[in-house]
């Protein structure tokens, strides 16, 4: 098994995971107390089950993926070895992967439109297994970018929760990649609570101290825990 990082720093994926365990450990909010639990999601986008196994044996059970496809070629098998594992989906979710998406994940981060809550709704109760949601909004208005525009989370939300009976359970965000995360973060923030949802999940390798001082509930940790990502 290979596990020490590509980029030559020769920490294994065991002991960034470690590391980034230790520091969120540390850590207070702006009221001086300790931060509760937060749940870390180890991003394994990309990385082949063999720099995912260390994670696993450290321990590690949430996980993280992007793409549909992807995940059913690694997490079926890991699942079946490790039956506690929770798998998150942060990344965008077509109408037509949704019976797919379902079958493998527990947690969907990227809930944001009225026909693909419906489509969430509608697979959930054919199976009786609902995954918990967030719903992502699109902080920075991005055109490129997933989520509901912030104007329009509220009605979003209780679409989910009163037209859909989603489980929402939180908000998501990506911040713009050259914009202070702060101000998105905040922003998410107020809008969850004006909603009455305590999940946040932000925060990624370059902010999740930040984000965990800013009151994540949920942190999406990529490189910072498996290091650099191979081309796909
Ligand atoms: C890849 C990804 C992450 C993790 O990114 P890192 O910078 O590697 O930590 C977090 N969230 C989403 C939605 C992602 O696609």
């Amino acid at each position: 098994m290979n596990e020490t990082s590509p980029n030559g720093s020769g920490q294994t994926t065991a002991e960034r995971l470690a590391n980034v365990k230790a520091d969120l450990a540390g850590i207070r909010d702006t009221q001086g107390n300790r931060i509760g639990d937060v749940t870390l999601i180890a991003i394994s986008k990309t990385q082949p089950p063999e720099a995912i196994e260390p994670a696993l044996a450290a321990g590690h059970r949430d996980f993280g993926e992007n793409r549909i496809q992807e995940a059913q070629s690694k997490w079926p098998v890991l699942k079946q070895e490790y039956p506690d594992i929770c798998l998150h989906l942060v990344g965008q979710l077509q109408t037509n992967k949704v019976r797919d998406a379902l079958r493998l994940f527990d947690v969907i981060h990227t809930v944001d439109r009225p026909k693909l809550a419906a489509a969430i709704a509608r697979e959930a109760e054919k199976t009786d297994r609902a995954p918990e949601c967030f719903v992502q909004v699109n902080t920075g208005e991005e055109e490129q970018k997933g989520g509901v525009l912030p104007q329009g989370v509220d009605a979003f939300v209780t679409a989910c929760r009163d037209e859909y009976g989603l489980p929402v359970i939180g908000l998501m965000c990506i911040p713009p990649l050259n914009e202070d995360p702060a101000l998105h973060f905040a922003l998410l923030k107020k809008i969850a609570a004006r909603n009455g949802l305590d999940g946040l999940s932000m925060g990624m390798s370059s902010d999740f101290m930040l984000a965990a001082e800013m009151g994540a509930t949920h942190l999406r940790v990529g490189t910072a825990i498996f290091g650099p990502r191979m081309p796909r």
